[in-house]
């Protein structure tokens, strides 16, 4: 069977035929060998304002239902999403080029953040605060916020968008979601998915819009005065021009950008559990993830001999189609990715640095872009060490003592995800402390990317600022509202006030 066919076929079994139009803009391809899946036609401003206006309209329906009524749609989709786990999970790998199980894992963390939206549905709640006022109390309520305009990014084509709108959800909020355009199929998936949730448990229909396009899209959500929270994912690039835009409105924005992360190897460290975390962390899903691991900072004494497993685990990766079951290292999602790829390896060479395995073009299927994963020992933190490249390239630093390696840890732009590999507690106590890795994520003996849903997943400085998915990443999704509330006969004011 054909791509094409698998993919006419998953959405027959979802129930929703894609509406391809040989005219339309937006071509949908595979990186697995480059080929055309079909053509969708674009929003324009006027359909993104359309849509920003059908979602408003079910937002002010959908703000009245109780939360724990609103985690009954969030519970459907949830089931429905378990129904149709693998056929999703296949759409992913076919659109991002992630391995089966990469691809099927990201349907379970949609699955499991809507079982937590769930639980929240009857946990949204405030604080009870002691006024200073006889016969007055004091309280705080979350209120639901509006439409919640989401924009994703190719590389979690669902998990993003799932963190965000399952908590939108229950938070009584709608949802416009722009997909990124490489990948725009499984997001009409999911539009179907939810449209029957919605139909199944009484929901309005409209609470989930989907805009079709690239940036010209995107901005067009991002002006809309009607969309109180842009939560963007995607580079430092697109937050740079999205957070001023949505800023000259005063709107809000939450913001997960591009990470540089890296991992400390000290002298302690379990060797073997730290060569299965730095691999894992970086060529799963081919280095594209924005927790990929990055930078590898190694003490000197152990240094050649990480470096030595590391290359032999690096020369047995089995490369190639992303449905093949064996296969751990997939496509780049297009030629620019692969070029991206090609350009920071031979600026680190020319920064002095010494490619130790992979970095060439690989045999996969013809019309994708594999590529060997690289490792490069570098003899500095150089610039290109410190900008994200977003394909399998690991650039290993030496250090000495753990105050140099925090400082080059520390030396980026980006402050997405970290780890240390150590069997000191002093060592593991002060990277996760105030003064040590400066990350939204401060992992001890694992890599640095695959969280769970129950932490708030984010980072700092230029890789935004923002909190999504567990903990209280909720209240984003919310619009707090501080009540005083006077019960006795008489009007004392505050800081005792006496105005006549
Ligand atoms: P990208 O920035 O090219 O695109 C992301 C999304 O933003 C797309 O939907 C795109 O159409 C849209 N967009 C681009 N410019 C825009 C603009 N000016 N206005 C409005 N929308 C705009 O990113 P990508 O190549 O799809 O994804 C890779 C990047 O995303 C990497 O930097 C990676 O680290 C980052 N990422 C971060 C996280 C995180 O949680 N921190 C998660 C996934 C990916």
């Amino acid at each position: 069977m054909s791509i094409t066919e698998h993919v006419t076929e998953i959405f027959e079994r979802i129930g929703a035929p894609v509406a391809f139009s040989a005219d339309g803009e937006i071509v949908c391809r595979t990186p697995i060998d480059g080929s055309e899946l079909g053509r969708l036609t674009a929003d324009t401003a006027a359909s993104v304002a359309d849509k920003v206006g059908e979602a408003h309209a079910a937002f002010e329906q959908w703000r009245t239902v109780p939360a724990p009524a609103r985690g009954a749609f969030v519970r459907e989709l949830g089931e429905l999403l378990r129904e149709h786990k693998d056929d999703l999970g296949a759409l992913v790998t076919i659109e991002a080029g992630k391995i089966v199980s990469e691809g099927q894992g990201e349907v379970q963390e949609m699955i499991d953040i809507c079982d937590l939206a769930v639980g929240l549905s009857r946990q949204l709640h405030g604080l009870t605060i002691a006024s200073e006022r006889p016969g007055h109390r004091m309280m705080e309520q979350w209120h639901p916020l509006g439409v919640v305009g989401v924009i994703s990014a190719f590389n979690f084509p669902v998990a993003v968008w799932s963190w965000n709108a399952a908590l939108a959800f229950v938070c009584g909020d709608s949802v416009v979601w722009k997909p990124s355009e490489k990948t725009v199929l499984t997001a009409l998936a999911c539009r179907a998915i939810a449209a029957e949730a919605a139909r199944r448990t009484g929901a309005p229909e409209g609470l989930l819009q989907v805009v079709v396009g690239a940036r010209e899209v995107g901005e067009a959500l991002v002006d809309d005065p009607r969309v109180p929270l842009v939560s963007a994912t995607g580079s430092t690039r697109m937050g740079k021009e999205v957070a001023p835009r949505v800023a000259a409105r005063l709107g809000r924005t939450l913001l997960e950008l591009g990470g540089n992360n890296a991992a400390i190897i000290a002298p302690s460290a379990d060797l073997d559990l730290a060569v299965r975390g730095i691999v894992f962390s970086a060529v799963g899903t081919a280095g594209q993830r924005c927790t990929s691991l990055r930078r590898v900072i190694v003490h000197e004494s152990i240094k050649d001999e990480l470096v030595s497993r590391l290359v032999a685990a690096y020369e047995t990766l089995p490369i190639g189609s992303p449905l093949d079951g064996g296969t751990l290292v997939g496509p780049l999602i297009d030629a620019s990715a692969a070029q991206g790829f090609e350009k920071a390896i031979d600026q680190a060479r020319s920064d002095g640095g010494t490619v130790l395995t992979g970095g060439t073009t690989a045999e996969g299927i013809e019309g994708g872009h594999y590529v060997h994963p690289a490792i490069v020992d570098m003899p500095a933190q150089t610039e290109i060490v410190k900008a994200e490249t977003f394909a399998p390239l690991l650039y290993v630093l030496t250090y000495r003592d753990l105050d140099e390696a925090i400082a080059l840890h520390n030396g980026v732009a980006q402050g997405l995800s970290s780890a240390i590999f150590t069997m000191d507690v002093r060592e593991a106590e002060l990277f996760v402390s105030a003064t040590g890795s400066d990350c939204g994520i401060a992992n001890v003996n694992i890599g640095t990317s695959g969280a769970e849903i129950g932490g708030a997943f984010g980072g700092e400085k230029e890789t935004g600022g923002g909190r999504e998915s567990g903990s209280d990443a909720w209240r984003n999704y919310m619009r707090r509202a501080t009540n005083t509330i006077n019960y006795s006969t008489e009007l004392p004011l505050a800081q005792g006030v006496d105005f006549g």
